[in-house]
């Protein structure tokens, strides 16, 4: 009912000061009452005495009947009361209000036996003669120790409780006056009390809504400005606790958004709970799709899925290199039970290593085509010096052409060890290409020229197309020469007699593109996306003379150049080698 403090303490305040008041009041107004009749009694029984001092001669001598009636009425008018004479037998001797022969013997009236027998008597009780209540007080008069009469008082009950009255009137109106000054005073405090109570939960609750900075003035040195206090510290130290945990939640947010490995979280139940952005690109997912669902779903990989499975089952870490697919990722995947956060949740991470794997296939590859390279070559030589140690260097002739082999070989080993050697000093960055102004025509014609024989001989068609228009190329030439001779050279190679090699060149935006058109036997698409590689070959019986090195060379001269090599084929038909350059802005050409 009650359910502020606010008016638990008004109601109880009020409660208790009207119980008291009220108590006071009954009990003053009561005392009030008996400490009027006892002074009234007191002052009857003086007056009575007085007037009985008087009445002594007349007692004795006047004769009952009008004289004595004359004297109470006398009296009775002094002392505004009124008189009753009575003799010593009860009868009535004389009488102020009433008439005397109409009233009955006095002697058994309760105030004349008390007065007979202590000297002074008095009672309250409703008059026989008059009617209504009356205050009685008698006492004997007496001549030399010798009772002659009684004298007695009265006054109407109703006159004194109409006094009574008004004083108990006065006496509740004070209380009342009293009793709501009290409860305006209780109200007061109430409100006191209850105020800095609400205004400690108007800012507990902004706080509760994120409002951190919300803080109370220690207004009162009291239990509240204590709470106050109190309270103030713990927003501080809630504020401080929070923004150090927000600051460590944005930096591991970053860490995990930012960094290569996959992350994913998952629950008690299998739900995933976070999934960084390298989990959703190596999943193949979004974070959306992913967030929520249980692992199984999101990674629909049965090995992830075993392991993640055996991880939460026997608690223990799990770490496998696992392959996604035939052309997906390969992964380092390690399960981490996270035993403190929640009993089977499990921290997924997962070390994408297709690159590292990449490059591990490449050296081991080199390593090989290198060996198969130099085997070859090496076995022929050994081959050639056997046979001229066996006898072939008596034969001159022959010795000679054995001599011309070895030649051969040894240039082709040379030549494979130049171009290796010039692929390495170019990868690692070690030749500085000296880029100047260059036009196309000047990378182009150079390179035309030297395999123009070389193309005749084969039977080949070699066509140049290059527009009059074209922009120049930021390009160290000698490079640029090397890489369209190297196209030239293959698309030659490749090509069968009677078929048609095309050189042209088309400007875009940003971009010169070079490219060499061949009509020969064409690249199978697999192997397409290989061929820049160093020692790839796509037949290697069919291309014994080359090294295999040349496309790789002319991919990073390119690359160096911020340019883009690639190639497009049928197999069959023929294929095109696009060489991407970039050009010289219009702006620049006029400085240059
Ligand atoms: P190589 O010195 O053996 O020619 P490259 O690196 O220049 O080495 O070429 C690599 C391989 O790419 C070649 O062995 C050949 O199989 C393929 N290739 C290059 N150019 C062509 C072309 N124009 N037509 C068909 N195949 C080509």
């Amino acid at each position: 009912m009650f359910r502020s403090i606010r008016s638990r303490i008004a109601v109880s305040y009020t409660f208790l000061i009207v119980l008291a008041m009220t108590a006071i009041t009954i009990y003053l107004s009561d005392l009030v009452r008996r400490t009027y009749l006892a002074d009234l009694r007191t002052q009857l029984t003086a007056e009575a005495r007085l007037v009985g001092e008087a009445l002594r001669q007349p007692l004795t001598q006047v004769e009952p009947g009008e004289a004595l009636d004359a004297l109470a009425r006398h009296y009775a008018d002094l002392l505004n009361t009124r008189v009753t004479i009575i003799g010593v037998d009860g009868t009535v001797l004389g009488e102020s209000h009433e008439d005397r022969t109409q009233m009955d013997n006095h002697l058994y009236r309760p105030e004349v036996q008390q007065a007979l027998s202590t000297g002074q008597g008095n009672s309250i009780r409703l008059s026989r003669t008059a009617g209504y209540e009356m205050m009685y007080v008698a006492i004997p008069v007496k001549v030399e120790e010798q009772v002659v009469g009684l004298l007695r008082l009265a006054l109407a009950v109703r006159q004194i409780e109409a006094n009574v009255a008004h004083l108990r009137l006065t006496v509740v109106a004070a209380m009342l006056v009293t009793t709501l000054l009290a409860v305006l005073l209780a109200a007061l405090i109430a409100d006191r009390t209850a105020q800095p109570l609400h205004l400690l939960t108007d800012t507990v609750g902004r706080v509760a809504r994120g409002d951190l900075n919300a803080r109370l003035l220690p207004l009162t040195r009291d239990e509240v400005g204590m709470l106050t206090h109190a309270f103030n510290q713990m927003a501080d130290r809630l504020r401080e606790m929070i923004s150090t945990l927000a600051e460590e939640q944005s930096r591991l947010a970053a860490v995990l958004e930012h960094m290569a490995d996959g992350v994913l979280i998952t629950d008690g139940e299998g739900g995933v709970r976070l999934i960084n952005p390298a989990a959703a690109r190596i999943l193949n997912t979004s974070r959306e799709a992913a967030l929520g669902r249980s692992f199984a779903q999101a990674t629909r990989h049965h090995r992830l899925i075993e392991l993640w499975q055996q991880c939460r089952e026997q608690g223990e870490e799990q770490i496998e290199p696992v392959e996604v697919d035939r052309r997906g990722p390969f992964l380092q995947v390690i399960v981490t039970p996270l035993r403190d956060a929640e009993p089977r949740a499990c921290l997924v991470v997962l070390q994408d290593l297709t690159q590292v794997r990449r490059l591990e296939t490449v050296r081991r590859d080199f390593i090989s085509n290198i060996s198969h390279e130099l085997r070859t070559p090496l076995a022929s030589l050994k081959a050639l010096v056997e046979t001229l140690r066996d006898g072939a260097l008596e034969d001159r002739p022959a010795a000679q052409r054995f001599l011309d082999q070895m030649e051969t070989e040894v240039d082709a080993l040379t030549q494979m060890v130049q171009e290796l050697l010039e692929l390495s000093r170019i990868e690692s960055g070690q030749v500085p290409f000296r880029l100047a102004t260059v036009a196309v025509a000047e990378v182009v014609l150079p390179a035309v020229e030297r395999l123009q024989a070389q193309a005749e001989r084969a039977g080949l068609q070699l066509t140049v197309d290059l527009p009059a228009d074209l922009p120049s190329i930021l390009a160290d030439a000698e490079r640029i020469q090397q890489v369209v001779t190297n196209l030239l050279h293959n698309a030659i190679k490749f090509t069968p007699s009677g078929g048609e090699v095309t050189i042209s060149a088309k400007a875009s935006k940003d971009e010169v593109v070079i490219s060499v058109r061949d009509t020969g036997v064409g690249i199978p698409a697999d192997a397409l996306g290989r061929i820049f590689e160093r020692f790839y070959k796509v037949d290697r019986a069919r291309a014994r003379e080359g090294t295999g090195l040349g496309l790789a060379i002319a991919k990073h001269i390119v690359q160096g150049h911020a340019g883009r090599i690639w190639a497009e084929s049928v197999e069959g038909r023929g294929s095109t080698f696009h060489s991407a350059l970039p050009r010289v802005k219009p702006e620049n050409v006029e400085r240059a």
